[in-house]
């Protein structure tokens, strides 16, 4: 046995400012706290070189009084709490007296500082946790903390930090936090002399959201409030049309403190189940306040981990919170689905609450349409500048109006004495059967070019891998008959696959676009970060990027089948799925790339496709090489002859 020996605290000072300080995220973040702490309205964050070489932190609080300076750095000193019983309600952010202590042990650090009653401020220093110099300096009110060359003591660390970009993304991505977890604080960051972020400090949560995650995530969100019993839920979540390649953009404060939760996660994700793609995932900035001693932050170092006293009641709070808001968001596309029967400009909400009065659900099928089968299904293409504009999703099963974009109505037609899908082109006369206003014939589009006519089926027809196109129906599923059934086929699914095999086979085969006009994807620092550091696999694939600073990259030539207006979310959600896959085997990352691509480039459901398209999807399928698409996913569903004859009782 060795002799056992008691460390210096030089030496246990170093081991402590490890778990505290771990990178100059960990510096930002806690000088940062200190400065909300102290009551601080603007706050500064200037950083060189990710942070290694230089960090300064300007706030405008408390600043710490003369005769406290040099107790301030000392381990376990802290001005927050007294007693044991002070840590079951910790209201400040920092409570551990740690911190200055741990940043100076592992640096060089200088404060300037002054309180309202000094006449005159202090400056003091320190190096390598040595205290240095103290002196008066004349300051404003407040306090500044310089801190440079992080670990140049500790070379051990020093190997570990990664380039320059990856910990100023990570510094940036602890202002932005802060900055949402204080909106009442403005807050400013700037790197190597350029402003990365800068927040009003208005105590609007949302102008925070709009400063610190930009115009797009702030646009496409809705409102949270809510309390369950002593715990309130606050904040924002996405729209579920507009869902996140990654769960990058979720967001979660407890009593103002940043914090990590799967259970917070979880109980999100749960609330969006069924409401959002699989491969989705919704975006918030969620605040949750609760009674201080319902929850532990003290079981982590830089407490970006807390422990509920309470987890199911918290999980359920925050379910419900999102829910609630989820569900009254749902009657919105009811909503347009009034608005369409309306005069089409009109999209104000005193004008569509009037609608709801009085007016008179869906249309039916009346007993002569059904007789003579003179309604089709067709796809009102909106005004190019109107309200219902925008994204189009697939119609929500038995709900035929309800969709946002190409708003689906039905319209008579004159008798043919065809069926529905057999409908031969747009006619000309036609008259909206709706409520109120009529639509002009012009506004209304087939869902695909006139339909090829469909003979009887013949004898010789009834031949396994025979097939005949019958149409499209809600802009989404082929309409198939094969031998003794009918096929259904989601064709973004099936189109996707086909891509998906195509790309995995030969990845030169994608078909490079340059652009135009290139162009400038916003997007976080780590997803920026991570297409950065994958271009090689990018370009492999069709893409030419360079960094264009400040977390932008600019493209300058994409996979043709992408439409430029989907450049960004295809880079971010790759983006995500890169940082997801991390370091593991390339196989990995390029399959990713795969998926995304192919997802991306394939026919949108909802959209309108040429029957030549129909037909080369429909081929595939029933040729057995397309079976599922490559989320696991049915490409197509069969409805045999016996169970339609079932259905209809015939048998
Ligand atoms: P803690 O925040 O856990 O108390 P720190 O080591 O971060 O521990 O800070 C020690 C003490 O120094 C704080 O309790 C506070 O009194 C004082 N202090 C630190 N930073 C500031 C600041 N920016 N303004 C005013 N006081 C500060
Ligand atoms: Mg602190």
């Amino acid at each position: 046995m060795r002799k056992i020996y008691e460390l210096s605290s030089h030496v246990a000072d170093l081991i402590a400012a490890g778990e505290v300080v771990e990178r100059p995220g960990s510096v930002v973040k806690e000088l940062l706290e200190n400065a909300v702490d102290a009551g601080a309205s603007a706050v500064t964050a200037e950083i060189e070189n990710g942070g290694m070489s230089y960090i300064r932190i300007t706030d405008n609080g408390c600043g710490i009084g003369s005769q406290d300076v040099e107790t301030a750095f000392l381990r376990h000193a802290t001005s927050k709490i007294r007693e044991e019983g002070d840590l079951a309600a910790i209201g400040t952010l920092g409570f551990r007296g740690e911190a200055l202590a741990a940043i100076a042990a592992v640096s060089r650090v200088e404060l300037l500082t002054r309180t309202a009653e000094e006449e005159a401020g202090t400056a003091f220093s320190l190096e390598g946790g040595v205290p240095g110099e103290k002196s008066t300096a004349g300051c404003p009110e407040g306090t500044t903390i310089v801190v440079r060359n992080l670990f140049y003591n500790t070379p051990a660390r020093l190997k570990f930090m990664k380039k320059d970009t990856a910990e100023s993304a990570n510094v940036f991505s602890v202002v932005r936090s802060m900055a949402l977890a204080h909106p009442e604080v403005s807050f400013r960051l700037l790197r190597d002399g350029r402003e990365e972020l800068h927040t009003p400090g208005d105590s609007q949560l949302i102008s925070a959201v709009y400063s610190a995650l930009g115009r797009n995530f702030a646009l496409n969100l809705l409102a949270v409030d809510s309390a369950c019993e002593d715990i309130r839920v606050r904040g924002f979540v996405t729209k579920p049309v507009s869902g996140h390649g990654t769960r990058g953009n979720q967001h979660f404060f407890v009593n103002g403190r940043y914090i990590k939760s799967r259970l917070l996660t979880a109980a999100l994700e749960e609330a969006y189940k069924n409401q959002m793609m699989v491969g989705k995932f919704p975006g918030c900035v969620l605040h949750l306040d609760i009674r201080p001693d319902a929850v532990d932050v003290n079981v982590h170092p830089a407490k970006t981990e807390v422990k509920f006293v309470n987890e199911r009641r918290i999980f359920d709070a925050a379910y419900t919170s999102v829910l609630h808001t989820l569900e009254a968001d749902r009657e919105a596309p009811a909503l347009r689905e009034r608005e369409v029967r309306g005069p089409r400009t009109v999209s104000e909400p005193e004008y569509v609450q009037q609608e709801l009065e009085g007016v008179p659900a869906a249309p039916a099928f009346s007993p002569a349409e059904l007789q003579t089968g003179t309604r089709a299904f067709h796809t009102a293409v909106p005004p190019a500048d109107s309200e219902l504009k925008g994204d189009s999703r697939p119609l929500g099963e038995g709900n035929y109006a309800s969709y946002r974009g190409g708003a689906a109505d039905f319209y008579s037609v004159p008798a043919t004495g065809g069926f529905p899908l057999r409908a031969a082109s747009p006619p000309q006369d036609v008259k909206l059967v709706l409520t109120g206003t009529e639509i002009a014939a012009d506004a209304v589009q087939p869902v695909t070019a006139p339909l090829p006519s469909t003979p009887e089926i013949t004898a010789e027809d009834c031949v396994p891998g025979r097939f005949r196109v019958l149409g499209e129906a809600l802009a989404t599923y082929v309409i198939v008959e094969v031998t003794d059934g009918v096929l259904l086929i989601d064709k973004h699914a099936a189109h996707e696959r086909m891509i998906f095999d195509r790309l995995r086979a030969n990845p030169a085969s994608v078909m490079a676009q340059r652009l135009l006009v290139p162009v400038v994807a916003e997007l976080p620092r780590e997803e920026s970060a991570a297409l950065l550091g994958n271009l090689p696999l990018l370009e492999e694939f069709g893409f030419e990027a360079e960094d264009f600073g400040g977390g932008s990259l600019i493209v300058r030539q994409a996979p043709g089948d992408i439409a430029a207006e989907e450049i960004s979310s295809t880079l971010s959600e790759l983006a995500g799925k890169l940082l997801a896959a991390g370091r593991t085997d390339p196989a990995a990352r390029r399959d990713e790339v795969l998926h995304t691509v192919a997802c991306k480039a394939a026919i949108k459901a909802g959209s309108r496709s040429s029957p030549e398209e129909l037909r080369v999807l429909a081929e595939q399928v029933v040729s057995g090489r397309v079976k599922y698409c490559p989320h696991g996913r049915p490409v197509a569903i069969f409805l045999s002859r016996s169970q339609l004859e079932k259905q209809f009782k015939r048998a």
